[in-house]
């Protein structure tokens, strides 16, 4: 069996700065979680005559020149994702719900934004817009698969329930296997995108709509 993915240096310093804390915990991520992101990149490509060639969230390896049906070279996406992330990360639209459902659970539970950020430079930028529209809670920033820092997340928290939110099948299944113990909740804001997300084994929920998934979260944490 493959083992489970280590946690990032930069990640592992950032969550070493964090308050020490057993109570439950609900880690998040943003894009396609908190703030739409596919909407953005739509747009951000449609002026650039760039989409996605599969309704999937990939972007390196799918990413097509609309007009000519050339795919871009892996250097060309890198470049354009890029450029994407720099033009949007500071007025992405948050999902709908989100940050009521958060409010509501945050008496209850300590709540961490755990996110893969292109660029250390955007990342004020992206507290900033979080802040903007009322999701104030500590950003962890990580690169790779996010199953380590989870882990190392929930170390202190054995005893407590802990869910993690993220739309990517990669994540989640890379928290299954470095934190076992840590309840995976699938949420893809995106309708196109969630409509064609493969179903992830062992989650507690397959969700688009923050209402739904905030009644999910207060039942395992108890606070319904
Ligand atoms: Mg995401």
């Amino acid at each position: 069996m493959p083992h489970p993915d280590p946690v990032s240096p930069q990640a592992y310093w950032q969550i070493g700065q964090l308050p020490r804390s057993a109570k439950p915990l609900l880690i998040c991520d943003v894009d396609e979680v908190l703030l739409h992101f596919m909407r953005h990149l739509r747009e951000f490509g449609a002026e650039r005559g760039i989409g996605l060639h599969k309704p999937i969230y990939k972007l390196h390896d799918n990413l097509v020149e609309l007009q000519t049906g050339r795919m871009l070279s892996r250097q060309e996406c890198s470049h354009f994702i890029q450029a994407c992330f720099d033009t949007i990360v500071s007025h992405q639209d948050a999902v709908d719900h989100a940050a009521e459902q958060l409010a509501a659970l945050s008496a209850h539970v300590d709540i961490v934004i755990l996110t893969n950020l292109p660029g250390d430079h955007n990342r004020h930028a992206r507290e900033q817009t979080l802040r903007s529209h009322a999701l104030p809670y500590p950003v962890i920033t990580n690169t790779g698969p996010k199953g380590g820092a989870v882990a190392e997340l929930a170390k202190t928290r054995r005893q407590a329930p802990i869910v993690f939110v993220d739309d990517s099948p990669l994540h989640l299944i890379s928290a299954q296997k470095a934190a076992p113990h840590v309840t995976g909740l699938h949420f893809i804001a995106d309708p196109e995108l969630y409509q064609h997300a493969p179903d992830v084994d062992g989650v507690c929920l397959k969700s688009n709509c923050w209402v739904e998934t905030g009644q999910q979260l207060k039942e395992i944490f108890g606070a319904a």
